[in-house]
């Protein structure tokens, strides 16, 4: 309680926090609290969920609240109704010492008259949904105009669902002199867009990296073949007796789907997606919540503000669309400091998606063997027999005992053991006394040739230039020289900031030019776009490539870059780095430049030079 102390905090909301068995503030916390207790600063925090942030912003703020004043004073948008429930709960126990103080929660799919009503009777701090708010505020049942501060909580789903306008009015509606909080675990550029405008003299505050995901999560993947899958997902769900878990699919019938088969397959589960109602959806999060479901099969946007602690594992039974998805799903485990687990089953052709999703997250994925039936019918064996040896005796059991051991008095120890564990699985034994090897062994070599690749990539394309010369020249083949190309160049606004790679670059153009075998000449990564040549045969129609693609939630905008560059090359020479540039292979200076610049040149298709097809974070609106 000390450290709570030390940050500001005091008398009835310590002890509201207390019942509750927070002892030290965790990071957030730490450096949330101050700033919202004793400055006028707004904030910018990058938190994931399952950090505190609740607390970060909720118990300062109860503290500064003025309880004699029958107004509002604090507002909080969260993105769903169950977020918004949460965080009302939340306040309603950090605010147990303090029953003046009025928390009252308003949002879609519930009765808007008794929310009325509600309000009528004057609430201090408002949770809200921006769509149930705006409503609330054009039939002038809510005042806001005595707002002090303004939580946007998870704002980034919050623009991910649409809100974007409803943010607007509902900020505009609140006095210019609030304070404004906003939390978020991923900072896209819409995001950043918000703070600009809505924000003063913001303080950034971060206890993570730009979306990335929390340290106490890490990220496995399995690889199989597309038909395996969901057999893959069953027997990892079979070797984790103790998994409570969330499997994140891409659509409702997928949701329907492995749910029915799971069920089948003997596993405690249900589906959470958009075609339930709101009563049906609160049935299976009440019995999620209270563990009578393992696991839950949902989709992206059915799971969004989902609150459940204590989560063992993320499945990603499909590798989501984009990166902030897959920032959103793993960050749903290893929350509040505790250890979780993210897996991704994949096959061959997203292994290029995921060293995306490396990229993004800044941690490595490590290739885990689906689990064959003897570990699997282990892991099960063995957590059922820690459960007994944790079980104490009944002392009801008394009055039967006599009987059952003289039932198997004829037994040894060992043939009880047998006896019991074959009627308790000997289904699970029979299933998976010979199953087949789900995994895809990659043919030897393939791993080391991407290695080779990768590596060749970071060298720069000097060192490989030099060496493919030399190795053509030696095999009599034709060598690749720039001066057969005249190309044109083209901006992309994408860049080095928003996780771009040359990599990616690739991928949108193989997925989607209408011509093949298109020369692709200098890819340069700049920090918030991207140039890159193509050769001008190709040129015609290739703007079509980016139309209705965007990149990690941003549209792409393509544009021919007409500079001194291009003018130049259509004399027949470039210039771009100073003039000199003559043939490639002599072109020392230019390539270390371009190096620097994260450049890279390829051939649409040619893997060789480390640029696989499939566009994993890129999507077609
Ligand atoms: P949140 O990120 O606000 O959803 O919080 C995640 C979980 O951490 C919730 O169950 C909180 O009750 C819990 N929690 C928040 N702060 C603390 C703390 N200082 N000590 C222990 N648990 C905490």
């Amino acid at each position: 309680m000390e450290k709570f102390t030390e940050l500001g905090l005091r008398g009835e909301i310590l002890k509201g926090i207390q019942d509750l068995g927070f002892e030290v503030p965790t990071p957030v916390q730490e450096k949330v609290i101050p700033v919202i207790l004793e400055e006028e600063n707004d904030l910018v925090a990058l938190a994931q969920t399952g950090t505190g942030k609740t607390a970060a912003f909720g118990l300062p703020l109860l503290q500064k609240l003025d309880a004699s004043r029958k107004e509002t004073q604090v507002l909080i948008l969260s993105p769903t109704r169950e977020l918004c429930v949460q965080i009302g709960k939340d306040l309603q126990n950090y605010a147990k010492y303090c029953p003046e103080i009025k928390v009252t929660c308003v949002y879609g799919g519930a009765d808007i008259r008794r929310q009325i009503r509600e309000l009528e009777k004057g609430v201090h701090v408002l949770v809200a949904t921006p769509g149930r708010l705006c409503d609330l505020i054009k039939r002038q049942a809510v005042n806001i105009d005595a707002v002090k501060s303004v939580v946007l909580d998870e704002a980034d789903e919050m623009l991910n669902m649409g809100f974007k306008e409803d943010l607007n009015f509902i900020l505009d509606e609140t006095p210019e002199t609030r304070n404004t909080y906003l939390f978020s675990a991923t900072m896209p550029r819409e995001v950043e867009r918000i703070a600009k405008n809505y924000l003063h003299d913001a303080k950034e505050i971060s206890t993570g990296k730009k979306n990335q995901g929390a340290d106490t999560v890490s990220h496995e993947y399995y690889m199989v073949k597309a038909k395996d899958c969901y057999e893959t997902l069953h027997r990892i769900v079979d070797c984790a007796p103790d998994m409570y878990a969330i499997i994140f699919v891409r659509t409702k019938v997928d949701a329907r789907d492995i749910t029915k088969k799971l069920q089948k397959d003997g596993i405690d589960c249900d589906a959470l997606h958009g075609d339930l109602s709101q009563s049906q959806r609160d049935d299976v999060m009440e019995r999620f919540r209270a563990k009578r479901l393992k696991v839950l099969v949902a989709t992206d946007v059915a799971a969004r503000g989902l609150d459940v602690d204590n989560l063992t594992h993320v499945i990603n039974y499909n590798l989501p669309e984009d990166v902030e998805s897959y920032t959103h799903r793993s960050g749903r485990t290893g929350r509040a400091g505790k250890e979780g687990i993210s897996v991704a089953i994949i096959h061959s052709k997203e292994k290029s998606k995921l060293r995306r999703i490396e990229n993004i997250i800044k941690k490595k994925f490590q290739y885990r063997e689906v689990p064959g039936g003897e570990e699997v019918c282990r892991a099960q064996l063995l957590f059922y027999a820690d459960k007994i040896m944790a079980t104490e005796p009944k002392e009801t059991m008394d009055k039967f005992q006599q009987e059952l051991f003289e039932r198997f008095e004829m037994l040894s120890k060992e043939e009880v053991i047998q006896k019991v564990v074959s009627f308790e699985f000997g289904k699970l034994l029979k299933k998976y006394a010979s199953v087949e090897d789900l995994n895809l062994h990659e043919p030897e070599g393939r791993e080391k040739r991407e290695k080779k690749g990768r590596r060749e990539e970071r060298e720069g394309r000097e060192g490989r230039e030099g060496r493919e010369g030399r190795e053509g020249r030696r095999r009599g083949e034709r060598r690749f020289d720039d001066d057969e190309y005249d190309y044109t160049t083209f901006s992309v606004n994408v860049g080095r900031e928003d996780g771009f790679t040359p990599r990616d670059l690739m991928a949108i153009i193989n997925d989607n030019s209408p011509r093949k075998g298109l020369q692709i000449g200098s890819i340069r990564i700049f920090e918030n776009n991207t140039k890159f040549e193509v050769d001008v045969r190709g040129v015609h129609g290739f703007a079509s490539c980016f139309r209705n693609i965007s990149f990690n939630g941003l549209p792409f905008t393509l544009t021919e870059v007409k500079d001194r560059y291009n003018r130049e090359r259509d004399g027949g020479r470039s210039r771009e780095f100073g003039g000199g540039r003559k043939k490639s292979g002599s072109g020392k200076w230019r390539s270390e430049k371009r190096r620097n610049e994260g450049s890279t040149r390829g051939r649409f298709g040619e893997k060789k030079r480390g640029v696989e097809g499939g566009n994993g974070r890129s999507r077609k609106k």
